[in-house]
């Protein structure tokens, strides 16, 4: 570069070195808006799909590429596409499933209030109506499915916070006797417990931001597909709508993957011992976990999720089921975090009335089971006796201070009634 200007130097000297003759033994992050060729020909090649390749970051990117064959192969899919977020992958598996006016989205009643609602502001203006119903009554929904003739069934593997558990195979040949394309949210179940592709789904979901990433540092999400022939649709999702994962949150994401078995492994196990320890506590009037389900829950969760473990999450439902002692319970936590999110690898706590389900109105709250008392306990990877002793402690700081709460009640009623007198 030395016959070259200063100026000029500053902006090349050292760039578009050769690769290096090692592969790197971790994919770099290939910060990188496009990609340079000797030939223009080459270019040409590659947009015409004759030849494989990189040419600008929104059409492709090798970091994001590595992502993306890193979760077809553990989601046993035929290929990934990965996003910004995990609306950004909903809305494109959406769009990949080629709606049109007056097509039928049949979801489950107990979606994560955002896709409900994206189906409902972003799509419905378009002429989508969207019809939900129990996916965990398989004769009502049959029933709905043969009567409103879906294009798009949308399921999650395990609900949130009340960790229904979706017979994805039941689901499936349903989807299939009516034509439908089956959409399953892995988000909460990861293909650690779970992976709905084997189970007759077309396409699997996820926030990336939880469970895969599972750092607290990324925002991603995926689209793992079943079939080949859904890639043009999902690609054109992609790159036109635009929603693309950067290679600086791909990178995370995919470190974080490498852990998840590992992670995973212990944030069950901690999760069965929390479970079974809270079931004891006076403070508490139900303990919610896949591993205390009968009937017809227990055989869907036999069907669903292969192995023995049950998830990294348990929802509690305080004995006082008021939003105070939620709170209560909540400011009085020291290990555990009130944290929005969940599947980080430290255990966040959530209050689903006011976070996750707020947009609802109390009434229909009430109606699904999420009462002001309802917590989810996202189970991390730290040791359990930590975390079960900082869930007790706040649970008897918040009866204590409810139990002095009621007795400056009475007095203060006492002084009442006795001036009324
Ligand atoms: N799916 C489920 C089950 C979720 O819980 C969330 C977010 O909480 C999303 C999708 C959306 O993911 P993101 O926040 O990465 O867009």
């Amino acid at each position: 570069m030395g016959d070259f200007s200063l100026a000029t130097r500053f902006v090349h000297a050292g760039e578009r070195r050769d690769a290096p003759a090692g592969v790197p033994a971790s994919t770099p992050i290939y910060a990188t808006s496009s990609f340079i060729y000797e030939q223009v020909e080459d270019i040409d090649r590659i947009v015409d799909g004759e030849t494989s390749g990189f040419v600008y970051s929104r059409y492709g990117n090798p970091t994001v590429a590595a992502f993306e064959e890193a979760m077809a192969a553990v989601e046993n899919g035929k290929f990934a596409y990965a996003f910004g977020s995990g609306m950004a992958a909903i809305h494109a598996a959406l769009l990949a499933s080629e709606l049109s006016s007056g097509s039928v989205v049949l979801a489950s009643r107990d979606l994560y209030g955002s896709t409900l609602e994206l189906l409902y502001s972003v799509f419905r203006p378009f002429g989508v109506k969207t019809v939900t119903e129990d996916f965990n009554d398989i004769a009502a929904l049959r029933a709905r499915a043969l009567e409103v003739k879906p294009a798009v069934m949308f399921c999650e593997t395990l609900s949130n916070p009340l960790l229904k558990v979706c017979d994805i195979e039941e689901c499936a040949a349903i989807a299939r006797e009516v034509g439908a394309k089956l959409i399953v949210d892995n988000t909460f179940a990861t293909p650690y417990l779970c992976r709905p592709l084997d189970l007759g789904a077309d396409f699997v979901v996820h926030s990336a931001t939880k469970f895969l990433g599972g750092h607290a540092d990324a925002t991603g999400g995926v689209v793992v597909a079943k079939e080949e022939f859904d890639k043009p649709a999902l690609l054109g999702a992609l790159t036109l709508a635009g929603g693309v994962l950067s290679p600086w949150e791909a990178h995370s994401i995919l470190r974080g993957l490498k852990t998840l078995g590992l992670r995973m492994e212990k944030q069950c196990s901690n999760a069965e011992l929390l479970a079974n320890r809270l079931d004891k506590l006076p403070q508490i009037s139900e303990v919610i976990y896949p591993k205390f389900f009968e009937g017809d829950q227990a055989n869907a969760l036999d069907r669903t999720f292969h192995g023995s473990e049950y998830g990294a999450i348990v929802s509690i439902r305080l004995a006082d089921d008021t939003r105070e002692a939620a709170y209560r319970f909540l400011n009085a936590l020291q290990l555990c975090t009130r944290a929005a999110s969940v599947g980080d690898l430290f255990t966040g706590i959530v209050h689903p009335a006011t976070a996750t389900h707020r947009e609802l109105s109390p009434a229909k709250r009430a109606e699904i089971g999420i009462t002001e008392g309802l917590i989810r306990i996202s189970v991390g990877i730290e040791d359990v006796n930590d975390i079960v002793a900082d869930i007790e402690q706040a649970l008897r700081a918040g009866e204590a201070f409810s139990r002095g709460f009621s007795q400056i009640t009475l007095i203060e009623e006492t002084k009442a009634a006795t001036v009324g007198a």
